[in-house]
């Protein structure tokens, strides 16, 4: 088992597999962003390894991120090999979806567990501009298809931008009372050097909740008034599935943070708001022993953070989401 100082227990890692992406969604990364060079990543012998000195030190989850995470080449064979070690006991992934129709199947069979997929919007235009270009009937059909696999019980992500979707929570919110699937809307966090977009138009969970309440009616508070994972979780009176609220910056869960995260350069990051890092493939690929590299695992998660520095200014600078995994 691994704690931190605070006597948090860390047992969840979120592993970006890569940077690249089929969307530019505005608030992830810059238009003209550009991408690593694959040989500066984590190979698929490397992910496996770092994957397996964690489950050692117990953890138990995991879930793959990017970038976008579909994108890498052999995810079928990354996500058997996850799954296949001993302790690991949940695999998931986030996704926009894009590619979930043709890999949904493969991925169910190899051992993925279930899927978050992000839609910000169901208005195709506004889908378009919000991702710089996607076509949102791909990633309707990922919903689809992964449901249809089992990968359930299905989560979408939806970020909210002021001025671009804040008014399409309420229809996201309506497909609860059809879908038994949780609908979760999270606030905007800023990364510097992705877009000022970040800070200027965050829309507040509260200011969320009203605007789908004063539509669809109260929403009543559902999962015993637990969080689930870093949600908030309401229900509409009868309907199939949930809505949440991710709250990171006005309300931040970081007490209750279990989680590492490991970059796609296999860089070992404890805050996803925090620029504090430590390089693990480099002293990996230099022929560090596993136990250096356990050695050097536990000290990071006993100096993880306690939280982010939003309130006061602190914004992380060194990398943008898509560099980190969300
Ligand atoms: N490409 C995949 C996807 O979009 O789901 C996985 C990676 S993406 C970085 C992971 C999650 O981070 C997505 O739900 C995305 O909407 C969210 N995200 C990206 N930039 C964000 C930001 N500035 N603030 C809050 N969430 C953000
Ligand atoms: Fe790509 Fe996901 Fe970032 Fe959108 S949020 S640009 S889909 S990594």
């Amino acid at each position: 088992m691994a704690f931190d100082r605070f006597g948090r227990k860390i047992h969840y890692l979120r592993i970006s597999l890569t940077d690249h992406c089929n969307l530019r969604c505005i608030y992830c990364m810059p238009e003209e962003m550009t991408y690593r060079p694959p040989a500066e990543m984590m190979q698929d012998d490397e992910v496996l390894l770092l994957t397996r000195l964690f489950a050692d030190l117990g953890f138990d989850k995991i879930r793959l991120t990017g970038g976008e995470p579909t994108v890498r080449a052999h995810i079928v064979d990354i996500v058997r090999g996850i799954a296949a070690i001993p302790g690991i006991r949940h695999v998931t992934l986030t996704t926009n979806g894009v590619l979930l129709s043709k890999l949904s199947k493969p991925l169910a069979a190899a051992g993925l567990e279930r899927v978050n997929v992000s839609i910000d919007t169901l208005n195709p235009a506004k889908f378009k501009r919000l991702t710089r270009g996607g076509d949102i009937e791909d990633v309707w059909e990922g919903i689809l298809a992964a449901e249809a696999a089992g990968l359930t019980p299905v989560k979408l992500n939806a970020v909210v931008v002021r001025g671009y979707n804040e008014e399409d929570v309420v229809d996201l919110a309506r497909l609860t009372r059809e879908h038994p699937w949780q609908v979760r809307f999270i606030e905007m966090m800023p990364f510097g050097g992705a877009t000022d977009l970040q800070t200027g138009q965050m829309v507040s969970a509260k200011d969320m909740q009203g605007r789908i309440e004063q539509a669809l009616g109260p929403l009543v508070p559902a999962n015993g008034g637990q969080l689930d994972g870093e949600a908030r979780i309401y229900r509409i009176p009868d309907a199939q599935g949930d809505i949440g609220f991710i709250s990171s910056v006005s309300a931040p869960f970081c007490a209750d943070c279990t989680r590492a995260r490991l970059t796609p350069d296999g860089i070992l990051r404890m805050c996803l708001l925090r620029e504090y890092e430590i390089d693990l493939l480099t002293p990996l690929r230099a022929g560090a022993s596993l136990e250096d590299l356990r050695k050097m695992v536990l000290e990071a998660i006993w100096n993880k953070p306690w939280g982010h520095g939003l309130a006061d200014g602190e914004i992380p600078l060194n990398r943008v989401m898509s560099e980190i995994g969300g």
